[in-house]
């Protein structure tokens, strides 16, 4: 067995963990993610004297992770300033002397539901997590996609719903799927934040109203043999039936699988219990070997 560390590098917490190339974790510390130089002094202190053979890092972007590329392990734009241009890959490399497997969070997580998890096997395969933000990794044909960067799929359009009067707080474009439904904009539109909303129908029949619109779009563009919905927001498991439902009504029929025929197994909450993310890491890890 390997000795292998994950970083599961978030924009609002760091999670550093120790496992193996089974998805079995062991020791784990979470860290809130300040500036650089606060937060990952100490995340080298645990994963030093532990013996892993590689590191995997999964980290909030956007990201550079073409390893061809100058800018190769670096966060690039992010709005978290302390990060903008930080080269996370370096810096753990460099202190821990391993090789690093690196990526980005939601392909992190989307790799440890396939390698790990229900949809363990599957070779083209959607992860969205919905939660502050909103992102997706992208498997196709086994392949996790980077393209020229990494997908950023919480930003495809969406058509208002009609007499939803909120514009969309995306900086970049207003109505896109995560200026219309990550948190933020449920908290925005409605006053208060989604825990507090739980038990009001309309909120969540708006939020399925656009989530369905992003599965529309992506098994048209993807056509992918199922979509795993992470994330803050799909805590509100109601959510589930109300998207397939409505993304069935999107289809309108236009697509006969057997995977839409099982709907119920087709777009599905995440499997591993919050850790698909450090489970990916591990992964990552095993693959830098
Ligand atoms: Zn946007």
């Amino acid at each position: 067995m390997k000795r292998l560390g994950a970083l599961e590098a978030g924009g609002t917490k760091m999670i550093c963990a120790i496992g193996d190339e089974t998805g079995k974790i062991g020791e784990r510390i979470s860290l809130p993610t300040l500036a650089p130089e606060e937060t990952v002094p100490p995340m080298i202190d645990f994963f030093r004297d532990k013996g892993i053979e590689a590191l995997g890092i999964a980290c909030f972007g956007p990201v550079d992770p073409d390893p061809a590329s100058k800018t190769y392990g670096r966060i690039l734009k992010t709005p978290k300033l302390p990060w903008r241009d930080y080269d996370i890959v370096s810096a753990f490399r460099e202190a821990l002397n391993v090789p690093v497997g690196f990526d980005t969070d939601v392909n992190g997580s989307l790799l440890g539901e396939i390698t790990f998890g229900a949809s363990k096997g599957i070779r083209n395969a959607v992860y969205y997590t919905i939660g502050t933000g909103i992102g997706a990794g992208i498997m196709s044909e086994g392949n996790l996609l980077h393209g020229m960067q990494h997908a950023e799929a919480g930003h495809i359009l969406m058509r208002p719903v009609a007499g939803d009067g909120f514009k969309g707080c995306c900086p970049s474009h207003g109505n896109c799927l995560e200026g219309m439904a990550a948190g933020p904009a449920i908290e925005q539109r409605w006053g208060k934040s989604g825990k507090e909303l739980a038990d009001q129908t309309e909120v969540w029949e708006l939020e399925s109203d656009y989530l369905a619109q992003a599965m529309l779009t992506t098994i048209v563009m993807l056509s992918p043999e199922v979509i795993i919905l992470g994330g803050g927001v799909m805590a509100q498991e109601q959510l589930f039936p109300m998207v397939r439902e409505k993304t069935l009504k999107l289809l309108n029929g236009y697509l006969d699988t057997p995977q839409l025929r099982d709907i119920d197994h087709y777009i599905v909450p995440a499997s591993l219990n919050g850790d698909q993310g450090i489970c990916g890491c591990l992964k990552l890890a095993a693959d830098a070997l």
